[in-house]
């Protein structure tokens, strides 16, 4: 079945799923008080399906738990909404790269449930990004390393639907003429994209930024640090600081759509690229099975 396709999950006020529905992408489906569209006050999860295999399936439902969890949400129903994710991937097997995109919010304004939906849509092939890389620019976020513990209600860590930060940042970069973005905190340290985890190859050990200090936790990241392990390569979450990443000798952004872009330069500067490691971690991580 080609894309898009939309299933709309209907939520009692518990986040249990009532009744899941088949509907046209094409027509509106969520009303003008849907806190979704008028605060961003919600989570959402983005899973890859390369040839009708969807990627990380638990760590993004785990993930989509622990959003709504930081956001007091009702706790969405998993089994409910892996059925529907089983369901959209096998009904979009025949195309190469789709993403699933799972939406929760906190539902009508008026209303007393959660407002669910599954939107799959075919996403653009990124190999010429996997070949050529991409230029990045750090930016400061403005807040501190340790944010997530200090002020949990900035919600650092959660996959929230308020991204027009994120957007932004985006936006400038390409106004310094780059394709991505790496958050710096106030202290130096290195964060995380605004859609995606950074990971370096510094001394032989493929390096990304703890949990903890207010990043997402990724699940490209994660199964890149597994496979990687596997390999013999050592892995670690530190702390890095931006000098670190300009000396590694190989520096990328991770991603479930995008899955690794190589970064080519950092702040206009050429830095290490590592094209073995990144062919054959993109050619993994494209043939995950779930
Ligand atoms: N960090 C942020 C802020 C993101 O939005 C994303 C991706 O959606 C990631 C990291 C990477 O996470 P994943 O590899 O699970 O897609």
């Amino acid at each position: 079945m080609p894309t898009p396709l939309l299933f709309l999950l209907h939520a009692d006020p518990t986040g249990g799923v009532e009744r899941v529905e088949r509907a046209d992408p094409a027509r509106p489906h969520v009303s003008v008080s849907d806190l979704s569209a008028t605060r961003g006050d919600g989570v959402f999860e983005s899973i890859g399906v390369f040839a009708g295999r969807a990627q990380a399936v638990e760590a993004h439902l785990t993930r989509f738990a622990r959003s709504s969890a930081m956001l007091d949400l009702p706790a969405p129903d998993l089994d409910a909404w892996r059925r529907v994710v089983d369901e959209a991937a096998a009904a979009v097997a025949d195309e190469p790269h789709v993403l699933l995109k799972l939406v929760w919010s906190r539902g009508d304004e008026f209303g007393d449930r959660p407002t669910g939906w599954l939107h799959a849509f075919a996403m653009p092939d990124h190999a010429a990004e996997h070949e050529d890389g991409i230029a990045v620019v750090t930016l400061d976020r403005g807040y501190r390393s340790d944010v997530a513990e200090t002020s949990p209600w900035l919600l650092q860590g959660a996959k929230t639907l308020s991204y027009a930060v994120n957007k932004a940042a985006l936006r400038e970069a390409e106004r310094r003429g780059a394709d991505d973005v790496v958050f710096v905190s106030t202290d130096g340290v290195v964060l995380e994209g605004p859609n995606s985890n950074v990971v370096a190859l510094v001394d032989g050990v493929l390096v990304s930024t703890p949990p903890a200090l207010g990043v997402l936790q990724g699940t490209t990241q994660h199964d890149l640090f597994a496979w990687a392990e596997g390999q013999g390569r050592p892995t670690a979450f530190r702390a890095m600081g931006v000098d670190e990443l300009r000396r590694a000798s190989g520096l990328w952004l991770t991603s479930s759509g995008r899955l690794l872009a190589p970064v080519v330069t950092l702040d206009g500067e050429p830095v290490a690229v590592h094209a073995e490691l990144t062919r054959a971690a993109v050619e993994h991580l494209r043939s995950r099975t779930r």
